[in-house]
């Protein structure tokens, strides 16, 4: 039920935007999950539609997922997680538990384990068009 939970914040979100940008009606609105975000793309879908206030009657959702990309607090390095370097059981552990990443990634340039995941995780709008 969580995608419901997600469609709300998401049109919460663009409801805001729209608003500051005094749009009458939202047309379109570009959202990204990043991979390793659990996420049903069709129950979102579904949730988004049944959700959608009058303003948004129109709106059409792209649901993308985003890369994930994690940057080293060693060196400073940033670089993107290529899923298909890892193993399918690394990569099913990381799906469910992504704090479990760092036993498996290591900086590429400093050999650190120490990262953060600074995409990939949650969920964003990334753009909101309508008219005015
Ligand atoms: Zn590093």
């Amino acid at each position: 039920m969580h995608e419901w939970a997600l469609a709300e914040a998401v049109i919460k979100a663009a409801s805001d935007i729209a608003q500051k940008e005094k749009m009458v009606e939202v047309t379109e609105v570009n959202v990204k999950i990043g991979e390793l975000q659990q996420v049903e793309r069709e129950i979102l879908q579904f949730a988004l539609q049944q959700l959608k206030p009058a303003n948004f009657k129109n709106t059409k959702f792209k649901i993308t997922k985003a890369k994930t990309q994690l940057k080293c607090r060693n060196c400073g390095n940033t670089w993107q997680l290529k899923k298909q370097q890892l193993d399918p059981t690394t990569r099913e552990a990381i799906h469910f538990v992504p704090e479990v990443a760092h036993t498996y990634i290591k900086c590429p340039r400093c050999g650190s384990p120490d990262f953060e995941i600074t995409q990939g995780r949650g969920i964003w709008l990334e753009t909101v068009k309508g008219t005015r």
